[in-house]
């Protein structure tokens, strides 16, 4: 991936890339007199850029708009993929754990899955699915964007190790083993009640025919004995499609620390960092932490539902009273550092989590038309062209093809 744009020229346009490749080795250092402003945008309109967690398919069943246009609302639209180069935008399938209990998990996430294909039928000179690196880099090439999918919460199999089949071939290609609390397959991070310890057996199961179809396995969410559990169980390198880094959040398990980020990196796998604020840093958790509890017992007290009008107003009150400590934007590039310094640069890329933390998003990294604003963050930071093209999708497509690859051979 360090070299896709040589590799790319190579079979297609020889001359035309030898070119193009000594322009960017001029253009790298500066003497073209390009601002670093100038530059972000230009790699980040070169460059293909993964993002593998957009909550936006979820949001929609609350708040409908036609994400192919312009949308006054939420993080994620073609638009403004299209201005912020966002090349790869993995939809999360995302099913709430109460499914687990009440049923519907499987058909959520058919609904939703129905809903990404719609946004490509409406718009197929814009996007495209994204459902093989080859074709990722075909949709790249194309200038299209790729929706790419993960279900996050592997309840949507309703514990039949068959329906991963189902989801592969409706184009899913990661699945977060669970989400905020245990399921048939794993432990979670936010859940105090472990009934098996890490993975159960169930669970080993599923991560088998994950590697056998060929789709990555999603550590995110998962409580620090699964999370080993799974790098370990899985013969191929997993992901962390939205997390951040334990250490700006002492004790918040959501988040991986060092032990875990280095079984990771051992195995090859990768850390997609979260880019909401109460993933970034400590205060912004504690705030919510305290606005969690004050709105719980607000809801409680009046007998109210979390999304009826008087909630949205506690909310908005409760905000001017206690201002949100938005993180900085070069927060996000700490976290990329603390990677990049403990395992390797070769482990660490995008997972914004955008349309599914809220009003947290950091100051000038509020919507997918940012990436600019990020990868001038990280030029600032001294991080290299080739730096930025293994974070920004190299290292995912990485992973990605390792999945693949050993699918293919079985
Ligand atoms: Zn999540």
């Amino acid at each position: 991936m360090n070299n896709m744009p040589l590799s790319f020229c190579r079979s297609v346009f020889t001359r035309f890339c030898a070119v193009f490749s000594i322009t960017l080795a001029l253009v790298s250092t500066n003497s073209y007199g390009e601002s670093q402003t100038e530059q972000a945008k230009r790699l980040a309109s070169q460059l293909m850029i993964i993002d593998t967690h957009i909550d936006a398919p979820f949001r929609l069943t609350r708040d409908y708009q036609d994400l192919t246009h312009a949308a006054p609302r939420g993080e994620f639209n073609l638009p403004k993929a299209k201005a912020g180069g966002l090349d790869v935008a993995f939809m999360s399938i995302y099913i709430p754990a109460k499914h687990q209990t009440e049923g519907g998990a499987k058909a959520l996430a058919n609904q939703l899955i129905d809903s990404v294909e719609a946004m490509v039928g409406r718009a197929p000179d814009t996007v495209a699915l994204g459902l093989s690196v080859e074709q990722v880099r075909d949709n790249h090439k194309k200038g299209l964007v790729s929706l790419a999918m993960g279900i996050e919460n592997g309840a949507a199999i309703e514990g039949e190790l068959s329906n991963l089949k189902h989801f592969y071939d409706r184009g899913v290609r990661y699945v977060t083993l669970t989400h905020g609390k245990a399921n048939l397959i794993s432990d979670s991070s936010y859940d105090k009640n472990r009934p098996w310890g890490g993975i159960s057996p169930f669970g080993k199961k599923v991560i088998a025919e994950m590697n056998r179809l060929g789709m990555m396995i999603d550590i995110s969410h998962l409580s620090d004995p699964a999370a080993l559990q799974a790098v370990e169980l899985s013969e191929v390198p997993v992901v962390a499609t939205h997390s951040s880094i334990r250490k700006f959040i002492p004790g918040f398990e959501r988040n991986m620390d060092d032990q875990l980020l280095k079984a990771l990196a051992k195995k090859g796998g990768v850390i997609q960092i979260n880019f909401g604020s109460t993933f970034l840093d400590h205060a912004a958790r504690s705030w919510q932490t305290k606005y969690t509890s004050h709105f719980k017992a607000y809801l409680a007290e009046n007998q109210l539902d979390r999304f009826s009008a008087e909630a949205k107003r506690f909310t908005t009150d409760y905000r001017k009273q206690h201002p949100f400590p938005y993180s900085p934007i070069e927060r996000v590039v700490d976290h990329i550092d603390h990677v990049k310094n403990l395992v390797g640069i070769k482990h660490v890329g995008f997972g914004s989590d955008f349309d599914g933390v809220g009003d947290t998003l950091p100051k000038g990294l509020k919507t997918v038309a940012d990436y600019p604003a990020l990868i001038e963050a990280l030029l600032r930071r001294g991080y290299s062209e080739t730096d930025i093209a293994q974070i920004s999708s190299g290292n995912l497509l990485r992973v990605w093809q390792a999945a693949e690859d050993f699918s293919n051979k079985r």
